[in-house]
């Protein structure tokens, strides 16, 4: 982080603004919205700037800034065309600790503004660190879309009845789950809907009901988080990320996806290295069942597909041996995520009429495939977990009949930006890992349909 937000009170305080420009004049309208007591040094003011001072919300001191306007403020903007004079303004606040902004001069400003989604009370706040306002603009617009106008109706309410909800339930756990049910049930779409006395029966109703039971009833999310690409994860998989008490994750969940977690989230890492176990799977299965016993809403969180190589059935297997509710929140596993980044259809009607996918890795560390069902014409093959064995794959599938000229991409680290494509065959592709210095996660596609990609890539192509 190169700042740190914050939300400054300035309602009833003495701010300054320098300049009485349309600049200025969009300074004085925001700091007026947040109550702030405006004087405004400028020689000359703009029509908005003047019809402020006449309404007054602004003070109007008219002539050029001298130092003593400085003597009592808590808050500089220097909004004037002349660069020396905002220059000398921030200068002299900073020797004053007095935080300054000077438009569009991120280097003479102590505090930058930011682009600003305004719900009252709610209020969101978007900054790029000065590197581009237009891009915090481009955000803030997405963000409106997303936040019903009605959200600051929503806080109000709340405030309003925190309260009465303290009083009801002592434990603040029992409390964050009361508001988050209420937050996203029935209390809340009424006030979207613009029924406010509706939603207010509803809420008083929710905090009477007596037989209502919040939270202490553990469960488990297993999610899925994609191959990589934060883009790829589903709705419901970051719904459950941000109500999550604690998170249970493994090696291949990236760094930008963990970030979407609630904060607060406890975080564990039950990672595994090929050969090196951070957890057992078994204290993995039982982590879950203590958790969710203790009354946590756990999430675990796997790379890819929970379903797939991911050994998600045999984790649900104990839940549902000790009665702990579970959901299962299916991602985008590696081998579609892969192949679409990569730009290789795993079917194709000229080319594959099937695809399979197969570990490369099996449990006591032989591969003891099928390599009779594997080599078959027009079929797609994608191993998971082979770059450990991809000699023994190219020699079987060889030996049970593919062409050694059969096209073979290997991605490593797919969807991700470090995504790497290599366009082997049969024949070649045991030299590469070496010769690469691959390294996990890296998957394997053997078929026809590898020689799309020469036309369909597209993912981090530069022109
Ligand atoms: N459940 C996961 C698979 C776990 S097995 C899923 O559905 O994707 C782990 C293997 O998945 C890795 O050895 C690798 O072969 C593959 N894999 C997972 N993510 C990958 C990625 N981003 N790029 C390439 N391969 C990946």
């Amino acid at each position: 982080m190169n700042y740190l937000p914050v939300f400054l009170k300035v309602e009833g305080r003495p701010c300054l603004v320098v300049g009485g420009g349309k600049v200025a004049a969009r300074k004085v309208r925001l700091l007026a919205r947040a109550g702030a007591s405006i004087t405004l040094v400028s020689p000359s003011v703009c029509d908005e700037v003047a019809a402020a001072v006449k309404q007054g919300t602004v003070r109007h001191v008219e002539r050029r800034f001298q130092d003593e306007d400085m003597a009592d403020v808590v808050l500089v903007i220097a909004a004037t065309d002349d660069a020396e004079l905002n220059q000398s303004v921030s200068e002299l606040a900073q020797r004053r600790r007095i935080p300054v902004n000077v438009v569009d001069s991120p280097a003479l400003c102590s505090f930058i503004m930011p682009s600003i989604i305004d719900r009252s009370p709610v209020q969101v706040a978007v900054s790029t660190g000065g590197a581009s306002p237009v891009l915090a603009r481009l955000l803030r617009a997405r963000l409106e879309g997303f936040i019903p106008a009605a959200y600051g109706q929503l806080a109000k309410l709340v405030d309003e009845y925190r309260q009465r909800v303290k009083d009801r339930f002592a434990d603040s756990e029992h409390r964050r789950y009361f508001w988050e049910s209420i937050l996203q049930g029935r209390v809340a779409e009424l006030l979207f809907a613009g029924q406010e006395v509706k939603a207010r029966t509803a809420l008083q109703e929710a905090i009477d009901d007596t037989d209502a039971h919040y939270g202490a009833t553990g469960e488990v999310y297993l999610v899925g988080a994609g191959p990589g690409d934060p883009d790829l994860i589903t709705f419901r998989a970051l719904r459950l990320m941000q109500q999550a008490d604690v998170v249970v994750y493994d090696r291949l969940v990236s760094q930008p996806i963990l970030d979407m977690v609630r904060r607060d989230a406890e975080l564990i890492y039950a990672g595994k290295q090929r050969d090196q176990h951070t957890l057992s799977q078994e204290s993995i299965n039982q982590l879950l069942v203590r958790l969710a016993k203790e009354g946590k809403r756990v999430l675990r969180l796997k790379g890819g597909d929970p379903f797939i190589f991911g050994r998600g059935g045999e984790e649900i297997e104990t839940l549902a041996a000790e009665q702990i509710p579970f959901q299962v929140v299916p991602g985008i596993t590696a081998a579609s995520g892969c192949a679409a980044y990569a730009g290789i259809p795993l079917t194709h009607r000229d080319y594959a009429q099937s695809c399979i996918f197969v570990t490369g890795h099996l449990k006591d560390g032989s591969v003891d495939l099928d390599w009779e069902r594997l080599a078959k014409p027009a079929q797609t093959i994608v191993f998971y977990m082979g770059l450990h064995t991809i000699p023994v794959l190219s020699r079987e599938l060889i030996a049970h009949g593919l062409s050694k000229d059969t096209p073979v991409a290997l991605v490593q680290q797919g969807t991700t930006r470090d995504q790497r494509v290599f366009i082997e065959t049969l024949e070649t592709m045991p030299e590469l890992p070496e010769r690469e210095q691959l390294k996990a996660p890296t998957i394997i596609i053997v078929g026809e349909v590898v020689q799309l990609q020469e036309k369909l890539s597209w993912f981090g192509k530069e022109q």
